[in-house]
């Protein structure tokens, strides 16, 4: 695994560093929301991308807080462009209503804004009283920027990435850094593209 690396884009501790500091901006805004009442949060994480950066910002949220998962599908098997986003409805743990919660949609990074445009049309007819994004990376192309997103751990160059939860083929999740592939790795995943139907981004 480590020898299909092509280069860090970013390493463990920038990824640590940054997180932590949205975890405070992001405490901050929900306790103002609250006004004098107690801070909670309804985390929204989309799956299954997100859920090593979400696993580590909801321990720098010190406010009651729940998780509620959503599963949308893109990038099947070893493709590494995202197409036909769909929500997949028998994966998700949302109420039916989020009347006057305070909902942070998260998502891994923000590539074509197709899929947390999905998640946020449909969190949104749930009447949330506050409704917020968070990803933890950008891509630097005109798509991503044109989608407002309030909170961004990092803009990075439109490239490929994997680790911290982005997949390729479903694997390298468990890379602690962000990385780009040798073109060797990208071929032999082409190759051995068992592209299981509706799996999860
Ligand atoms: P969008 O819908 O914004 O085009 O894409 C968002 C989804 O596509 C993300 O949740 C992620 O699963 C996937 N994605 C987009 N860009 C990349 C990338 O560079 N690497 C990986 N592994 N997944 C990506
Ligand atoms: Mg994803």
């Amino acid at each position: 695994m480590q020898s299909d690396i092509a280069r860090v884009l970013i390493d463990r501790a920038a990824i640590a560093k940054r997180v932590e500091e949205l975890g405070r901006l992001i405490t901050a805004d929900i306790a103002r929301d609250g006004g004098n009442g107690p801070a909670e949060i309804t985390l929204v994480p989309i799956l299954t991308g997100s859920i090593v950066f979400v696993a580590d910002l909801v321990r720098h949220l010190p406010i009651m807080a729940q998780i509620r998962l959503i599963s949308v599908s893109s990038y099947p098997g070893a493709a590494t462009a995202s197409k036909d986003a769909h929500i997949r409805e028998d994966l998700d743990t949302l109420p039916r209503s989020l009347r006057g919660a305070h909902v942070l949609v998260i998502d891994d990074i923000l590539d074509s804004g197709r899929t947390l445009r999905l998640v946020t049309d449909l969190i949104r007819e749930k009447e949330p009283a506050t409704l917020r994004t968070c990803v933890l990376l950008r891509k630097r192309r005109p798509e991503a920027m044109e989608f407002s997103v309030d909170y961004t751990g990092f803009d990075i160059p439109d490239e490929f990435v994997v680790g911290f939860g982005l997949d390729y083929n479903d694997y390298y999740r468990n890379l602690p850094d962000i990385v780009t592939l040798r073109p060797e790795a990208i071929r032999r995943g082409l190759a051995q593209d068992h592209a299981k139907p509706g799996g999860a981004a």
